[in-house]
């Protein structure tokens, strides 16, 4: 069996097509979205981060500021920075480019973040309004993970899920959103007793663990669906040779860059599993589509636009997760 291919990079373009529209009526009753990016010194990897959402609010019309302080910024003129941006009426969504350096209080600037502003979803009262199934800004890769299982018909109600990791970020939010969406859920991480087991017994798995082709293919019950979140850079010649043994070309192109993006799921999964994401081109491109889609959202409910049903930013993965109206909205998403 060879899994179908969840393509994110082809749902990226379907909602950034529904949200250009949803923009277009916004302007035309004179609300333009906007974005403010903090990026704090020169780390170029985030420098590569906010460059492309940036670039994503240009190409969907939504307005978007750049704020650079530099590396040596204390807590206190992060505080204000933020302060500053919670106050502009034109800014819908405050974006904080992590990590920020050692010298600055992570959590307090994040929690100082207005939560009508929080598009990251990272704030704890729209993770309160996520655990209580509220309408609330929620966090961009998981949002991202449920677009496209929706999107994809894949079956959530009655479903047996397996998240494998916790974090903040991607785990706990995971979880959530599926068990709103009627799944049963098992969440994982370091200290789980045999995981393959767990995994074994699951319908949907998202792996989010940060461990390089971590979940073999053995593992996965055969036709379940694979959401692999794992964004990891392979650089060693002997894993990159155990990871795409049946991968020729992949290792072939391992050889010419002496680098390959693999996700926590073992290639090999390609052939066991129903459907699968691909690392790159599966979660990846959904991340930011989400940032642009809770962009959208907060400027309807900070301006009390109600939010059109059916469009993007009113989706399964961003609206309310209460466990009624998520079961209808899988209803209606697997209509799709
Ligand atoms: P994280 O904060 O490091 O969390 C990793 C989680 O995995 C933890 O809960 C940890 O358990 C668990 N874990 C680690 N080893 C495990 C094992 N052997 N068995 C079971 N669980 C294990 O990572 P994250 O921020 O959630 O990110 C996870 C991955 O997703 C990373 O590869 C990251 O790059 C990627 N990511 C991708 C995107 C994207 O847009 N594509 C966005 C965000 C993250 P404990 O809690 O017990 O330590």
């Amino acid at each position: 069996m060879t899994a179908r291919i969840l393509d994110g990079t082809k749902i990226r373009d379907e909602v950034f097509v529904e949200l250009k529209g949803e923009i277009r009526a916004l302007d035309a009753s004179g609300i333009r979205p906007g974005l403010a990016a903090v990026l704090v010194g020169d780390d170029p990897a985030s420098q590569l981060y906010v460059k492309s959402k940036i670039a994503a609010c240009e190409q969907l019309g939504l307005a978007s500021w750049m704020h650079r302080p530099p590396a040596t910024i204390t807590t206190q003129e992060m505080l204000q920075l933020v302060d500053d941006l919670n106050r502009d009426d034109a800014v819908d969504g405050i974006l904080i480019q992590l990590p920020l350096p050692k010298q600055v209080d992570t959590k307090r600037v994040l929690e100082a973040v207005d939560p009508a502003k929080d598009v990251d979803g990272f704030h704890p009262v729209n993770l309160g309004r996520l655990v209580s199934g509220r309408p609330g800004l929620v966090a961009c890769t998981p949002a991202g993970c449920m677009e496209i299982l929706c999107r994809n018909n894949i079956a959530i109600e009655g479903a047996n899920a397996v998240v494998l990791g916790r974090s903040d970020i991607v785990g706990k939010p995971m979880g959530l959103l599926l068990m709103h969406a009627n799944a049963t859920v098992t969440i994982c991480h370091s200290k789980t007793r045999d995981l393959p087991e767990t995994v074994r017994r699951a319908d949907i798995i998202v792996a989010a663990m940060g461990k390089a082709g971590y979940v073999a293919a053995e593992w996965i019950r055969p036709g379940a669906a694979v959401i692999d979140v794992g964004t990891n850079r392979v650089t060693d010649a002997q894993e990159a040779a155990r990871l795409f043994k049946n991968f020729p070309e992949r290792l072939e192109k391992f050889r010419t860059k002496n680098s390959a993006l693999v996700g926590d799921v073992h290639p090999d999964a390609l052939n066991v599993a129903g459907a699968l994401t691909p690392v790159p081109g599966g979660v990846g491109p959904m991340t930011i589509t989400m940032l642009m889609s809770n962009t959208v959202k907060a400027a309807r409910l900070r301006r009390g636009v109600p939010v059109a049903s059916g469009s993007s930013s009113s989706s399964s993965s961003t609206s309310s997760n209460s466990s009624a109206s998520s079961s209808k909205q899988t209803q209606t998403t697997t209509a799709r």
